[in-house]
């Protein structure tokens, strides 16, 4: 009997639909059929592989309320957001689509003879989802690898299967060779460990948690397979006196509660110079109470519920009674995950809601003193993915810039994934970075080939 799985709306605990879960022999006969595709998707000429993506991006725009109001309903995300991840989604491809005109290798000087560079494809690339963000991150895997010559099978979270299986219809439908990007809804305990286990798989892109990522690497190893890992976060926003602390206020719930805080750059930890501690934080009341959580559908939504039961529970462990809430925002009553916006204020540097990532509407704001006390907390973290410096010293935001440990960093602003610019972590956040310019390359080995004039 095929296992199946019933995908639960968040907002409402309503079931949206069942989706069969692929086991490991439906698994191993999906990687074959990418295998089998793979040479003649390698030999497509480049113009012409652009020339599919190109219309696989647009088939994904003239879809794109479709795939947001699907992430609505699959996933709890508010409207607003759905709408830009399907928008992403497209400029991935888009974006991707001009790379394999530009696989450009090089021409190395020697002597009695000429050496090139060639970028080869790997062959079929393995991509494993989480379910915080499941579109954008599906195609931050799939588009450069497809892009550089690359088969693809990605595995989407349990949870959230529904835009990312449609996403794969939508390439069939833009003229993708059957085959060459499957989407194999499953376990990660089956499907995903298929990938890690299976030899024909040459690359694992994994998003996910640390714990995971660390299983994923090891059982990588076994193969010497290519691992990137994009894994959890614990971002500091780091507010200095001398900022425009109105706006760095008003902007910090955003910066930790968008997608209901389950997201691995939520900035979870505020760090707020000492002397305008209690300017800030009486701004950031306000604003925090401001924040729209209600159904996700509703235009005005500004965080809607968590994703489960499951993960509701998990944060709210980080709430027990005798936490120190310095206020909280709204949430809905009824059915749906909700959980409301929440600020604690720890007392004790190695409280863990500093240091373990919560995944949900939480965020721990704490008081430094000076700029290297300020780069001494950000740093005291496992992880290092993301964050935010707010100044208007310029000296002072490089300085903090290049003295924390971390990926990607935004001064006076949040923003923190653009598809153009490099994303990834640093120490426990992940291996290897994703977008930008580069991403193609890192689905691809370079060989080197010398030709001998003599
Ligand atoms: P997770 O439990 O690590 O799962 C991630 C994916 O891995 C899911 O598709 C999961 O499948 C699969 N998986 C689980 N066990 C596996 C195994 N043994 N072998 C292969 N695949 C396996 O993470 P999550 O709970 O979905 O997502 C939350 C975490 O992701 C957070 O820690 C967050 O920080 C991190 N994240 C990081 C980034 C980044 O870019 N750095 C972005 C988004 C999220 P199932 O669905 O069946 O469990
Ligand atoms: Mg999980």
């Amino acid at each position: 009997m095929t296992a199946t799985y019933d995908v639960i709306n968040p907002a409402t605990e309503q079931v949206v639909t069942t989706v069969s879960l692929l086991d490991a022999e439906q698994t191993d006969e999906a990687i074959a059929r990418a295998r089998a595709a793979s040479p003649a998707w390698r030999a497509v000429s480049p113009g012409d592989r652009a020339r599919l993506l190109r219309r696989f991006a647009e088939v994904v725009d003239t879809h794109r309320e479709e795939l947001a109001e699907l992430e609505v309903r699959n996933s709890g995300h508010t409207i607003a957001n759905a709408r830009w991840e399907a928008g992403n989604v497209r400029d991935v491809i888009a974006y991707y689509s001009a790379a394999p005109e530009r696989l450009i290798g090089q021409q190395i000087p020697v002597a009695d003879g000429i050496d090139v560079t060639f970028h080869e494809p790997l062959g079929v690339v393995g991509v494993i989802v989480p379910w915080n963000f499941p579109m954008p991150i599906a195609s931050w895997g799939f588009a450069p690898a497809l892009a550089a010559g690359n088969c693809v099978v990605l595995k989407p979270a349990e949870v959230t299967p529904m835009t990312a299986m449609r996403l794969a219809e939508l390439a069939l439908d833009a003229g993708l060779p059957e085959d060459v990007f499957q989407v194999l809804p499953g376990k990660g305990s089956v499907v995903g460990q298929r990938f890690i286990d299976h030899p024909d798989v040459a690359k694992i892109v994994f998003t996910g948690s640390t714990e995971v990522g660390q299983q994923v690497m090891a059982g990588c190893a076994k193969q010497i397979k290519a691992v990137t890992l994009e894994l959890g976060g614990k971002s500091a926003n780091v507010v200095f006196a001398d900022s425009d602390l109105a706006q760095a206020a008003a902007t910090a719930p955003y910066a930790v509660f968008d997608n209901a805080g389950q997201d691995c750059c939520a900035r979870s930890r505020i760090l707020v110079e000492r002397t305008a501690y209690e300017e800030f934080m009486a701004a950031f009341e306000t604003a925090v109470k401001n924040v729209v959580v209600t159904d996700p559908g509703d235009e005005k939504a500004e965080m809607g519920p968590l994703i489960t039961a499951k993960q509701r529970e998990t944060v709210a462990s980080y709430v027990p009674d005798d936490s120190i809430v310095a206020f909280r925002g709204s949430a809905p009553n009824g059915p749906g995950f909700w959980y409301p916006p929440t600020v604690l204020a720890p007392t004790d540097l190695s409280d863990r809601v500093l240091h373990e990532e919560i995944f949900g509407p939480v965020v721990a704001v704490v008081p430094f003193d000076d700029e290297a006390d300020a780069i001494r907390i950000a740093n005291d973290s496992e992880f290092g993915l993301s964050g935010s410096i707010w100044t208007r010293d310029v000296g002072r935001a490089i300085r903090v810039a290049r003295g924390i440990e971390s990926g990607n960093l935004s001064v006076n602003s949040h923003s923190s994934v653009r598809y153009w610019t490099p994303f990834g972590g640093f120490k426990s956040s992940g291996l290897g970075r994703e977008l930008g310019p580069d991403a193609p390359f890192a689905f691809t080995e370079t060989k080197n080939v010398f030709i001998s004039t003599s």
